[in-house]
Parts: structure tokens; C-alpha cells; sequence
């Protein structure tokens, strides 16, 4: 099988990779905080490669519980000792400060693979692939570098589809390039529902349907294009949900037309906001750099102290969206 030319790039440093794991036992796979499907998709894809692989390496998947995630993996934690001569990998985290489980540092070596700009270098051997659509594409990606060295399996390719197809947003935005496609296609000759999973990561719990509606009807727009709605803890409280349930609205606004780009501001129990920026064009991570943040050209997170910082933010953000216009089709 060969997918050219997109899978040649980074060859050196995929093979490298490959061959450090083919020398370690104990392999531990990390990702980021509150994971999104790409980040379990990515890490627990590759724990399943390198288990069907080399069936007699001890591979395990740190992190948080998948919580309403659990439908796509749960996670293999490894206790403390299992460290003492294990290889660490990152996938899909750009800094250090988001790893989560802060055991990774007790790794004896470590391995990043991600797609986020590189802010934060970190580990001994560092794959960031900027131009890939996810992290869940560039797995897939060192397996169909390696079709007669690496397994995959039907797991694995419906972990790395979910992955793929949570952060393009079913092959919605302009990171989808044509080899993430292609990447797709040779995931979905294994034999799990597309389709099925599909229709599971689109499922929304009713107390999140309710807060879709709160967005749409608070959403606001300015004369700029930006758009924001700010969700206190009042109101998560009075919809019952969490903080993390506001990843089922976050790209809704983006459909409204005349917006080309907006921040969902999440109150938090500290009183600070997480702030959620996305965009249609406008390039969004250097503010969110700017506010104790970071992330993709049009999808990023930062925090804001208070209201003020986030009228801010929404005046830099109006600043770069305002002569912004959307491309030829
Ligand atoms: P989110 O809005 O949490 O889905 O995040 C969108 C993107 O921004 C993801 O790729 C995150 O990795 C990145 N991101 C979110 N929050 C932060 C942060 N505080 N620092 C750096 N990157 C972030």
C-alpha cells in the first residue's frame, strides 16, 4: 500500500520513533486534559497498534476517565512503578503544562506526537505535523509509512477515525486536507460502523441541547464579525451541566451567518473564564497567546481573569476580523 506523497514527509523522524519503540518493553501513552475524541483516539490508537504489534509489550494509557467519552476507550492506567524503565508518549499535546497525568515525568524517555504548533518543545524525539488535519490522522499516518512493520487493527482504525473525524468536525474544516481523506478511507476497510460511530459521537445529552439553545438565543455579533456568548456559573448551574459539556456547542455558532470568528467565555468555579476561540479564517492563537493560552491558527483556548480581559480579547479578535473576507469556494 502506498499513499503518496503525503506519507513520506517527516519519514526520518517517523522511523526514528518507530524504532525507539521497538526497543522499550514498557511503553505509557499520555495525551491532553480534558481529552477531546482526538486525544483519545490518537493515544489509545496507538496503544492498540503497538499491542497488536508486539503482543508481548506491556503498553498502557494514562489520563483522566474518558468520562461521556468512555464510548470510544477507557483508559489502561499504569501505577507509579511501571514508570521505573518505561518509554512516555504525548500524542496531541502541544506544552507540558497540559499533559495530563503529571506522572509522565517520571518516564525514562519520552516521545512527542502532535499536530499543534510547536510553542513548547518537549521529549527526546519530537514529531509535530502542523499540517495535519489531527493527531488521530498522523497515527494512522506512521501506519501507512510502516504497513509491514506496524498492525493496525479494527480497534485501532475506529479509534483514529473517531479521532479524525471529532477535530475536523466530520471533514468540515480546512485542516481536512485530501490525504486525511485518503486516511479515512483505509481506516474504514476495517470492519466497524462509520456510520454508527458517527451517529454516537453526534449524540447530545438533553441538558446540552438545552444550553445549545441558551447559545443561540444570548449569541451575539458584532458590526466586525465577532461573535460571543459568555456562560456563567449561574446559568451552568440552572441548565445542570458542567464546564465540559460545552464542547457540544462550541462550533454552533460558526453556521450563524456574518460571523467570522468568536469566543465561547466559560465561567469557571474560580470566578476566571476559559475562553473557547474559534475562527473561519482570521488567525485566532497568537491571542490566545497573548491570555495565558494557546492552540491552532483557528482553534484556540486561553483564560481571562474577568469580563474586561474578555472585552479584550473580543476587540483584538475584532481587530483582525474586521477587512477578513471568505475565500473562493
Ligand atoms: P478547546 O477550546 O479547549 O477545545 O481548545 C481548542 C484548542 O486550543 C485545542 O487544540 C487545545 O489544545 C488548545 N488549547 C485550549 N486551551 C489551551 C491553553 N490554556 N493553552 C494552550 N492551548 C490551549
Amino acid at each position: 500500500m502506498s499513499l503518496q506523497p503525503a506519507n513520506i514527509k517527516d519519514r526520518e523522524i517517523k522511523k526514528e520513533i518507530l524504532e525507539v519503540i521497538k526497543k522499550w518493553d514498557t511503553i505509557i501513552i499520555h495525551r491532553h486534559e480534558r481529552p477531546d475524541p482526538d486525544a483519545i483516539g490518537s493515544q489509545c490508537g496507538l496503544a492498540e497498534i503497538i499491542k497488536n504489534t508486539f503482543p508481548m509489550k506491556q503498553v498502557f494509557t494514562a489520563g483522566s476517565s474518558t468520562g461521556d467519552l468512555s464510548f470510544l476507550a477507557e483508559m489502561n492506567p499504569p501505577v507509579k512503578e511501571d514508570y521505573e524503565n518505561a518509554l512516555v508518549i504525548v500524542t496531541d499535546t502541544a506544552n507540558v503544562k497540559r499533559i495530563d497525568d503529571k506522572n509522565y515525568a517520571l518516564g525514562k524517555k519520552w516521545i512527542k506526537i502532535d499536530h499543534h504548533p510547536l510553542d513548547d518543545s518537549y521529549g527526546e524525539s519530537e514529531w509535530v505535523n502542523t499540517g495535519a488535519s489531527s493527531c488521530s490522522e498522523m497515527i494512522a499516518d506512521l501506519w501507512l509509512t510502516f504497513p509491514d512493520e506496524l498492525k493496525m487493527n479494527t480497534e485501532a482504525a475506529r479509534l483514529l477515525y473517531g479521532g479524525i473525524v471529532g477535530d475536523t468536525n466530520r471533514f468540515l474544516y480546512e485542516a481536512t486536507s485530501s490525504y486525511t481523506m485518503q486516511v479515512a478511507a483505509e481506516l474504514m476497510k476495517f470492519s466497524f460502523s462509520a456510520s454508527a460511530l458517527n451517529n454516537r459521537m453526534n449524540v447530545i445529552k438533553p441538558p446540552v441541547a438545552k444550553l445549545m439553545g441558551y447559545v443561540l438565543e444570548n449569541f451575539s455579533v458584532s458590526n466586525e464579525g465577532v461573535g460571543h456568548i459568555i456562560i456563567t456559573q449561574q446559568t451552568l448551574n440552572q441548565l445542570n451541566i458542567e464546564d465540559k459539556d460545552t464542547n457540544g456547542i462550541v462550533s454552533l455558532p460558526g453556521s450563524i451567518e456574518g460571523v467570522k470568528s468568536w469566543g465561547v467565555f466559560v465561567q469557571q468555579t474560580d470566578r476566571h473564564y476559559r475562553c473557547r476561540l474559534r475562527s473561519k479564517g482570521p488567525i485566532i492563537n497568537e491571542i490566545a497567546k497573548q491570555h495565558d493560552g494557546g492552540g491552532h491558527p483557528l482553534a484556540s483556548g486561553a483564560n481571562a481573569r474577568n469580563e474586561d480581559e474578555i472585552d479584550q480579547i473580543l476587540d483584538e479578535m475584532k481587530e483582525i476580523s474586521k477587512n477578513w473576507t471568505p475565500p473562493k469556494q
